[in-house]
């Protein structure tokens, strides 16, 4: 198929509009958000959301997240309690899912079978006027072929997707640059599925009850039945193994520095000129963690256009926004730590 493309220059009412016609009649678009792209169809609709399973190659187990213009349009979709109240009032728009029972509406492919749906109102301009131009709720996962690293610019979603969907908007590079956080209401219970932007402090301001899923932090056995499907696929990881060096920054500047030349180093930015003669990526700012996860699926793909046999990174704290950065880069480098 032939994919259309949106500049930003040409995003207007009117392409909005066009755009929001593509969706409603089943087709595929991807849009920007403030984590990372979506790929869209009408999640009302379920043959049009079996094409975005066919498009990136996932599993028909893993849930899409349904995207509305307005966190009061949830109720339509879902059965709603206090607590959802409490999140949408705090938190949305903005870079949080909130999983829970669906209506009869959203249809089970939707859903990956489960009888929940996850609803998320994107803090984006051209995402919400696109969802309002379709009229429709929006059924979207990430805007990448499965196991990639999720797209954080229009460019990313090109080299995964040009063929495969009707029309990409570029909105320019993603704000945040990590996938949303998504907790799930159960009975009252709040528990943290995938951490994100929206950090754990920030959910425990509100609650005083939220658990934190196992597959945040640690390696699920291979039985394990995860609460969030997407947990148990492999994800963002690099076709060369990835470990991540666990001490001080000396140790792990002293480490790189005795590294081989088929050794693939991920340093921040202001430690470049420490390795000169090296191959490099750059990661974001020392300290800086926003600018590291704005940075990390960039990262993850430039390093999979080198023939590099190993690649070694710095391990992220696991407090604040840093416990998001933890948890993508845990699983790309599939649980390989090396204490220094
Ligand atoms: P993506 O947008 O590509 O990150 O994919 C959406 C992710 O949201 C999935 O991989 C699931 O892990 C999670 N998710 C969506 N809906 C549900 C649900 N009903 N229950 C649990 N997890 C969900
Ligand atoms: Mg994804």
């Amino acid at each position: 198929m032939k994919t259309e493309f949106i500049s930003q220059n040409e995003i207007n009412l009117s392409t909005l509009t066009h755009a929001g016609e593509i969706l409603r009649c089943g087709g595929l678009v991807v849009f920007p958000t403030e984590t990372v792209y979506g790929l869209g169809a009408n999640a009302l609709d379920s043959t049009a959301a079996e094409k975005i399973y066919a498009a990136k190659g996932r599993p028909s187990d893993n849930p899409l997240i349904v995207h509305i213009a307005s966190p009061d349009d949830a109720e339509k979709y879902a059965h709603i309690g206090e607590e959802y109240k409490r999140l949408s009032k705090a938190f949305m728009p903005g870079p949080l899912t909130v999983i829970m029972p669906k209506r009869n509406c959203i249809p089970s492919t939707v859903t990956g079978g489960l009888d929940s749906v996850g609803i998320r109102c994107p803090e984006n301009k051209i995402a919400r006027d696109l969802i309002k131009a379709a009229g429709v709720p929006i059924a979207a996962p990430s805007a990448n072929i499965s196991g990639k690293p999720s797209p954080t610019s229009a460019e990313h979603v090109k080299v995964d997707l040009d063929g495969k969907v009707d029309a990409i908007i570029d909105g320019g590079e993603c704000t945040f640059g990590l996938e949303s956080t998504i907790v799930k209401i159960e009975n009252g219970k709040i528990t943290l599925l995938r951490p994100g932007a929206i950090t754990l402090d920030m959910l425990n301001a509100l609650f005083d009850n939220v658990e934190v899923a196992d597959a945040v932090t640690n390696k699920l056995s291979e039985d394990a039945r995860p609460l969030s499907p997407g947990m148990k696929y492999r994800h963002y990881a690099p076709s060369a193994p990835l470990y991540l060096l666990n001490g001080s920054d000396e140790k792990r500047i002293a480490y790189c520095s005795a590294a081989g030349e088929d050794t693939l180093l991920l340093v921040f930015d202001e430690e470049a000129e420490l390795f000169s003669g090296h191959s490099i990526i750059t990661i974001g700012k020392r300290g800086d963690e926003k600018s590291q996860a704005k940075r990390l699926f960039a990262a993850l793909r430039e390093a999979d256009a080198t023939n590099c046999k190993k690649i070694l990174a710095p391990m992220p704290r696991k407090s604040g926004i840093a416990l998001a950065l933890y948890n993508r880069m845990i699983r790309a480098a599939a649980h390989n730590i090396i204490d220094l």
